[in-house]
Order: C-alpha cells, then structure tokens, then sequence
C-alpha cells in the first residue's frame, strides 16, 4: 500500500502507506509477484483477470522523457489509463494532467493534483462541466469555434484558452484532427472572436493523432502553431505551445530530435513560449502485463484439415481490458504463455475468443500455441493504454483487478525528491537515478514460448 504525501523541497513523494500499491523488496520481481497472484486467485477458487502495472517502469520513461525533450512538460492524458496508483505516480514524478471532462478533473483534484496542473484539453465541453472547471480554479482550457467560445465566456470568463489547430495525422492510428481542431484559415476570425468576448488566449495546441508513425507530422505541425502566434492580430500575450499526445508507448523516442529542433526553429528559447504535452499511451502502454485464464476450450477437427485447431476462451477479452488495443490499434502483440514450453511441443493454430456470448469478442486468431489446457494463464503486455480505462462489464463479466507494483529502489530514489526538479536543477542527483534504474529492465516478465 502507498499514499502519496508532500517532502518540504520538491513536492509530492509515494509513500507505502494508504492506497494499492505493493513495493517489490528483497529482489522479488514482477514474474513472482504474478505467480504469487495466480496462486492465490486459484486458492480462493476464483480465476478472474487481473492487471499488473509496473510502475518502475513509468518512472524509466519519465526520465526518457525528461532527456529527450528537456523543454517539454508532460501533462499526462488521464483519458489513457486512470488507474489512481499511475495517477499518483506522475503526480509524485511531477508531470501535470491532460483532463477530458468534469469526471477526470475531479478525480485529478481528488488525488490532490494542483488546479494549475492540469489542463482541460478537450474542444467541446458540456457547459456544467465548464463551470466545475471555474468552480475549481481549473483555468486552462482548449477550444476550435466561436460556440465554444461563447459556452466559455458564460460559464468562465477568467479561462486561459488554447487554441486547438487541425494538423496533419494522415500517417496515425487515430485521426483525432478529423474531429478536432481549427484549420488555420478560421484562426484570425477565432481570435478576433475571444477578443470581443474579453476572453484571454495564451497558447495553441495541436494533437498529430494517437499511435503517430511520422516523426514530419510534428514538424509541420508546430510550424503551423507558429503560424497562429504570428497571426495573432488581437495582441493576445500568447505564452504557451501544447504538442499534445501522440508519442509511442513502446519504441523509444524516434520524434525527439525533429521535435527539438523544430521547437528551435520555431520557438526558440528567447521566444519565451512554454512547451507543454499530453502524452498518453507513452507512459503506460508498457508498464501493464495482463493475465488472463483459459476457462474454457474446444478442439476443431476439420475434415479436410490434417491438423485440429484450437479454441481457447479467456475470462478477459474485447469488450474487457482487451478492447482499444485490438479495436483501435488493430494489432494485439505478445500473447504470451505463463508456464515455460520446450521448443519442441507440437503447436496448434489457436483462436482466442473473450469470454462474452458475442462473436466479435476475439482476442486473436493467429496464434501457434502448445496444447493449452482449461486453466493455464496467459499474458498479454503492453495492456496499459486505453484498457481499464473503457473496459466493460457487458455479459456480467467482471473488469479486470489491477494490482500496482514498485520496486524498493525506485521508490527510494522518488522520495529523494522530484524527478523533474531533480533533472532540472541538480544534475548529480540524476546520474544517482540512473543508477538506482540501470538493472531494472523494462516489461520485467521473461516468460514466453520457448
Ligand atoms: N490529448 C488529447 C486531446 C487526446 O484526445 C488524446 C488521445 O485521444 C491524448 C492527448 C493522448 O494521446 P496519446 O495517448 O496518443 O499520447
């Protein structure tokens, strides 16, 4: 158990205390901490899925952050995943939060995340949740229309808005700017608008779509935000620049170097704009092992077919944690099994189907697995963006548990102080993380196949 609680210089550290989080002491590892899991699920007679998150594992990325884009200021997208402990864990990292409604900033506040921390990044806000924002000194806020503008300036006149472009995400997962996001030729008549309303314009953001596979997507569009700053014929003392999401959650950081030095073309530091994102899947696509039970089985044997084919039915699936990553993503990567295999065994094409009544509920079909049996676990990694965070009870299947781990190293060099001050202001302390996070891999769950 951990609570997060505030040490004097730098802010906010975990301490295991109050809230879920077990810290892996006397070099226990994700791997036992899972077998210690599954024991007990079986002991209790009771084989639901359950999630762990390893938080070593933000904290690894974080500090990537920190030394790829030293200019940027991360504000955590809550709408990925909105686990409490990963909550708390930026929050003791010193990241701020990407809120999408009242509900989100009100678990935000509720963390004991600062109003000014947290950004209301959504363009087409309910009017109530506005004026939650208002009511709780939330300030900024992003809008793309005039009606937004009008909403805003009735339901909170103080509000620091940022103006959200449309930009190229043709090369993305996720087009967002299909939805969001005003085209440059409605900039000057946006902001002539906020003006006439009396409303105070600071920034401008953009979000080149989520699972972004071109690195020139953030080229142009930051130099098309510098466009916005240059167009600002309202006089408005623009001070912000919001690159959104959009920065994988798995490779390593393949944009920061076009990022860096379009930042430097456009908004050099004497331009005197601060940089802020909203990454999401970044910091926890990796950090969630999900570990599901075959409950079910059936054999298929084809008349034409020399070879049977398997059916497996997990007790997680789509409309579970399961779903964006297959729905969205269209690619589920490492199903992988619990129990070590000889490469030798005999392997069966294997369906995997969730464990609803519905047949859109599969989980993969091109899988080669040993012969499983009714009862043996699989893992699936890379479970931690947009999973808990839309997962279903649909059929009265339960959601899965989600257990939080942090190792004792990582969460002794976090209550050393603030991770992001620590970089920042005092570089020897840095090399000193480094050394607490060199022997901890990440994804630290080396079962597989074979
Ligand atoms: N910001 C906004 C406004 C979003 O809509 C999203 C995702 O939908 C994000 C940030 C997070 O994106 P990602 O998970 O790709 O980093």
């Amino acid at each position: 158990a951990a609570a997060v609680t505030t040490n004097g210089s730098h802010g906010y550290v975990l301490s295991p205390e109050n809230c879920d989080i077990d810290v892996l002491d006397n070099g226990r590892t994700i791997n036992d901490f899972i077998d210690i899991k599954i024991k007990e699920t079986a002991l209790g007679e009771n084989e639901e899925p359950f999630l762990v998150a390893n938080l070593d594992s933000m904290f690894k990325r974080h500090l990537r952050w920190l030394n790829n884009l030293p200019r940027v200021k991360p504000f955590y997208a809550v709408k990925c995943n909105n686990t409490p402990a990963v909550m708390q864990m930026l929050r003791a990292l010193g990241t701020g939060f990407d809120c999408a409604s009242k509900g989100e900033i009100q678990l935000a506040l509720s963390l004991g995340v600062a109003p000014d921390k947290i950004i209301y990044a959504h363009t087409t806000k309910p009017r109530s949740h506005i004026k939650y924002a208002c009511s709780r000194g939330v300030n900024m806020m992003t809008f793309d229309s005039e009606d937004e503008l009008l909403k805003i300036s009735q339901g909170h006149p103080k509000a620091k808005l940022i103006l959200r472009i449309a930009v190229d995400d043709s090369k993305a997962l996720l087009r967002l700017s299909l939805k969001f996001g005003a085209q440059l030729e409605t900039v000057d008549k946006l902001l002539e608008c906020a003006g006439e309303l009396g409303l105070e314009v600071i920034g401008v953001s953009f979000h080149v779509g989520s699972g972004c596979t071109e690195c020139g997507a953030f080229k142009q569009a930051i130099a098309d935000a510098r466009q916005v700053f240059d167009i600002n014929l309202m006089g408005f003392q623009m001070r912000l620049l919001d690159i959104g999401g959009g920065f994988s959650g798995r490779e390593d950081f393949q944009f920061s170097e076009v990022i860096n030095s379009a930042l430097e073309k456009y908004f050099p530091a004497d331009f005197g704009v601060q940089v802020i994102a909203e990454p999401g899947r970044y910091y926890v696509e990796s950090a969630f092992t999900l570990a599901a039970n075959v409950m079910a089985r059936r054999v298929i044997t084809g008349e034409n077919s020399p070879d049977k084919v398997m059916m497996y039915y997990l007790n997680d699936g789509v409309y579970g944690s399961l779903s964006y990553g297959l729905v969205a993503d269209g690619r589920i990567t490492c199903v992988f099994l619990k129990q070590a295999v000889d490469n030798s065994e005999k392997r069966y094409p294997s369906v995997v189907w969730g464990p609803t009544c519905d047949c859109l509920d599969k989980v993969t079909d091109s899988y080669w697995f040993p012969e499983l049996r009714v009862g043996d676990w699989l893992l699936v990694d890379h479970m931690g963006a947009y999973s808990v965070s839309i997962a279903t009870d649909f059929n009265g299947f339960e959601r899965a548990n989600i257990y939080s781990v942090i190792s004792s190293e990582i969460l002794q060099a976090l209550n050393l102080s603030n991770t992001y001050d620590i970089i920042h202001e005092e570089s020897r302390t840095l090399s000193k993380l480094h050394k607490y996070t060199q022997h901890i891999t990440e994804g630290d769950v080396a079962v597989s196949l074979g």
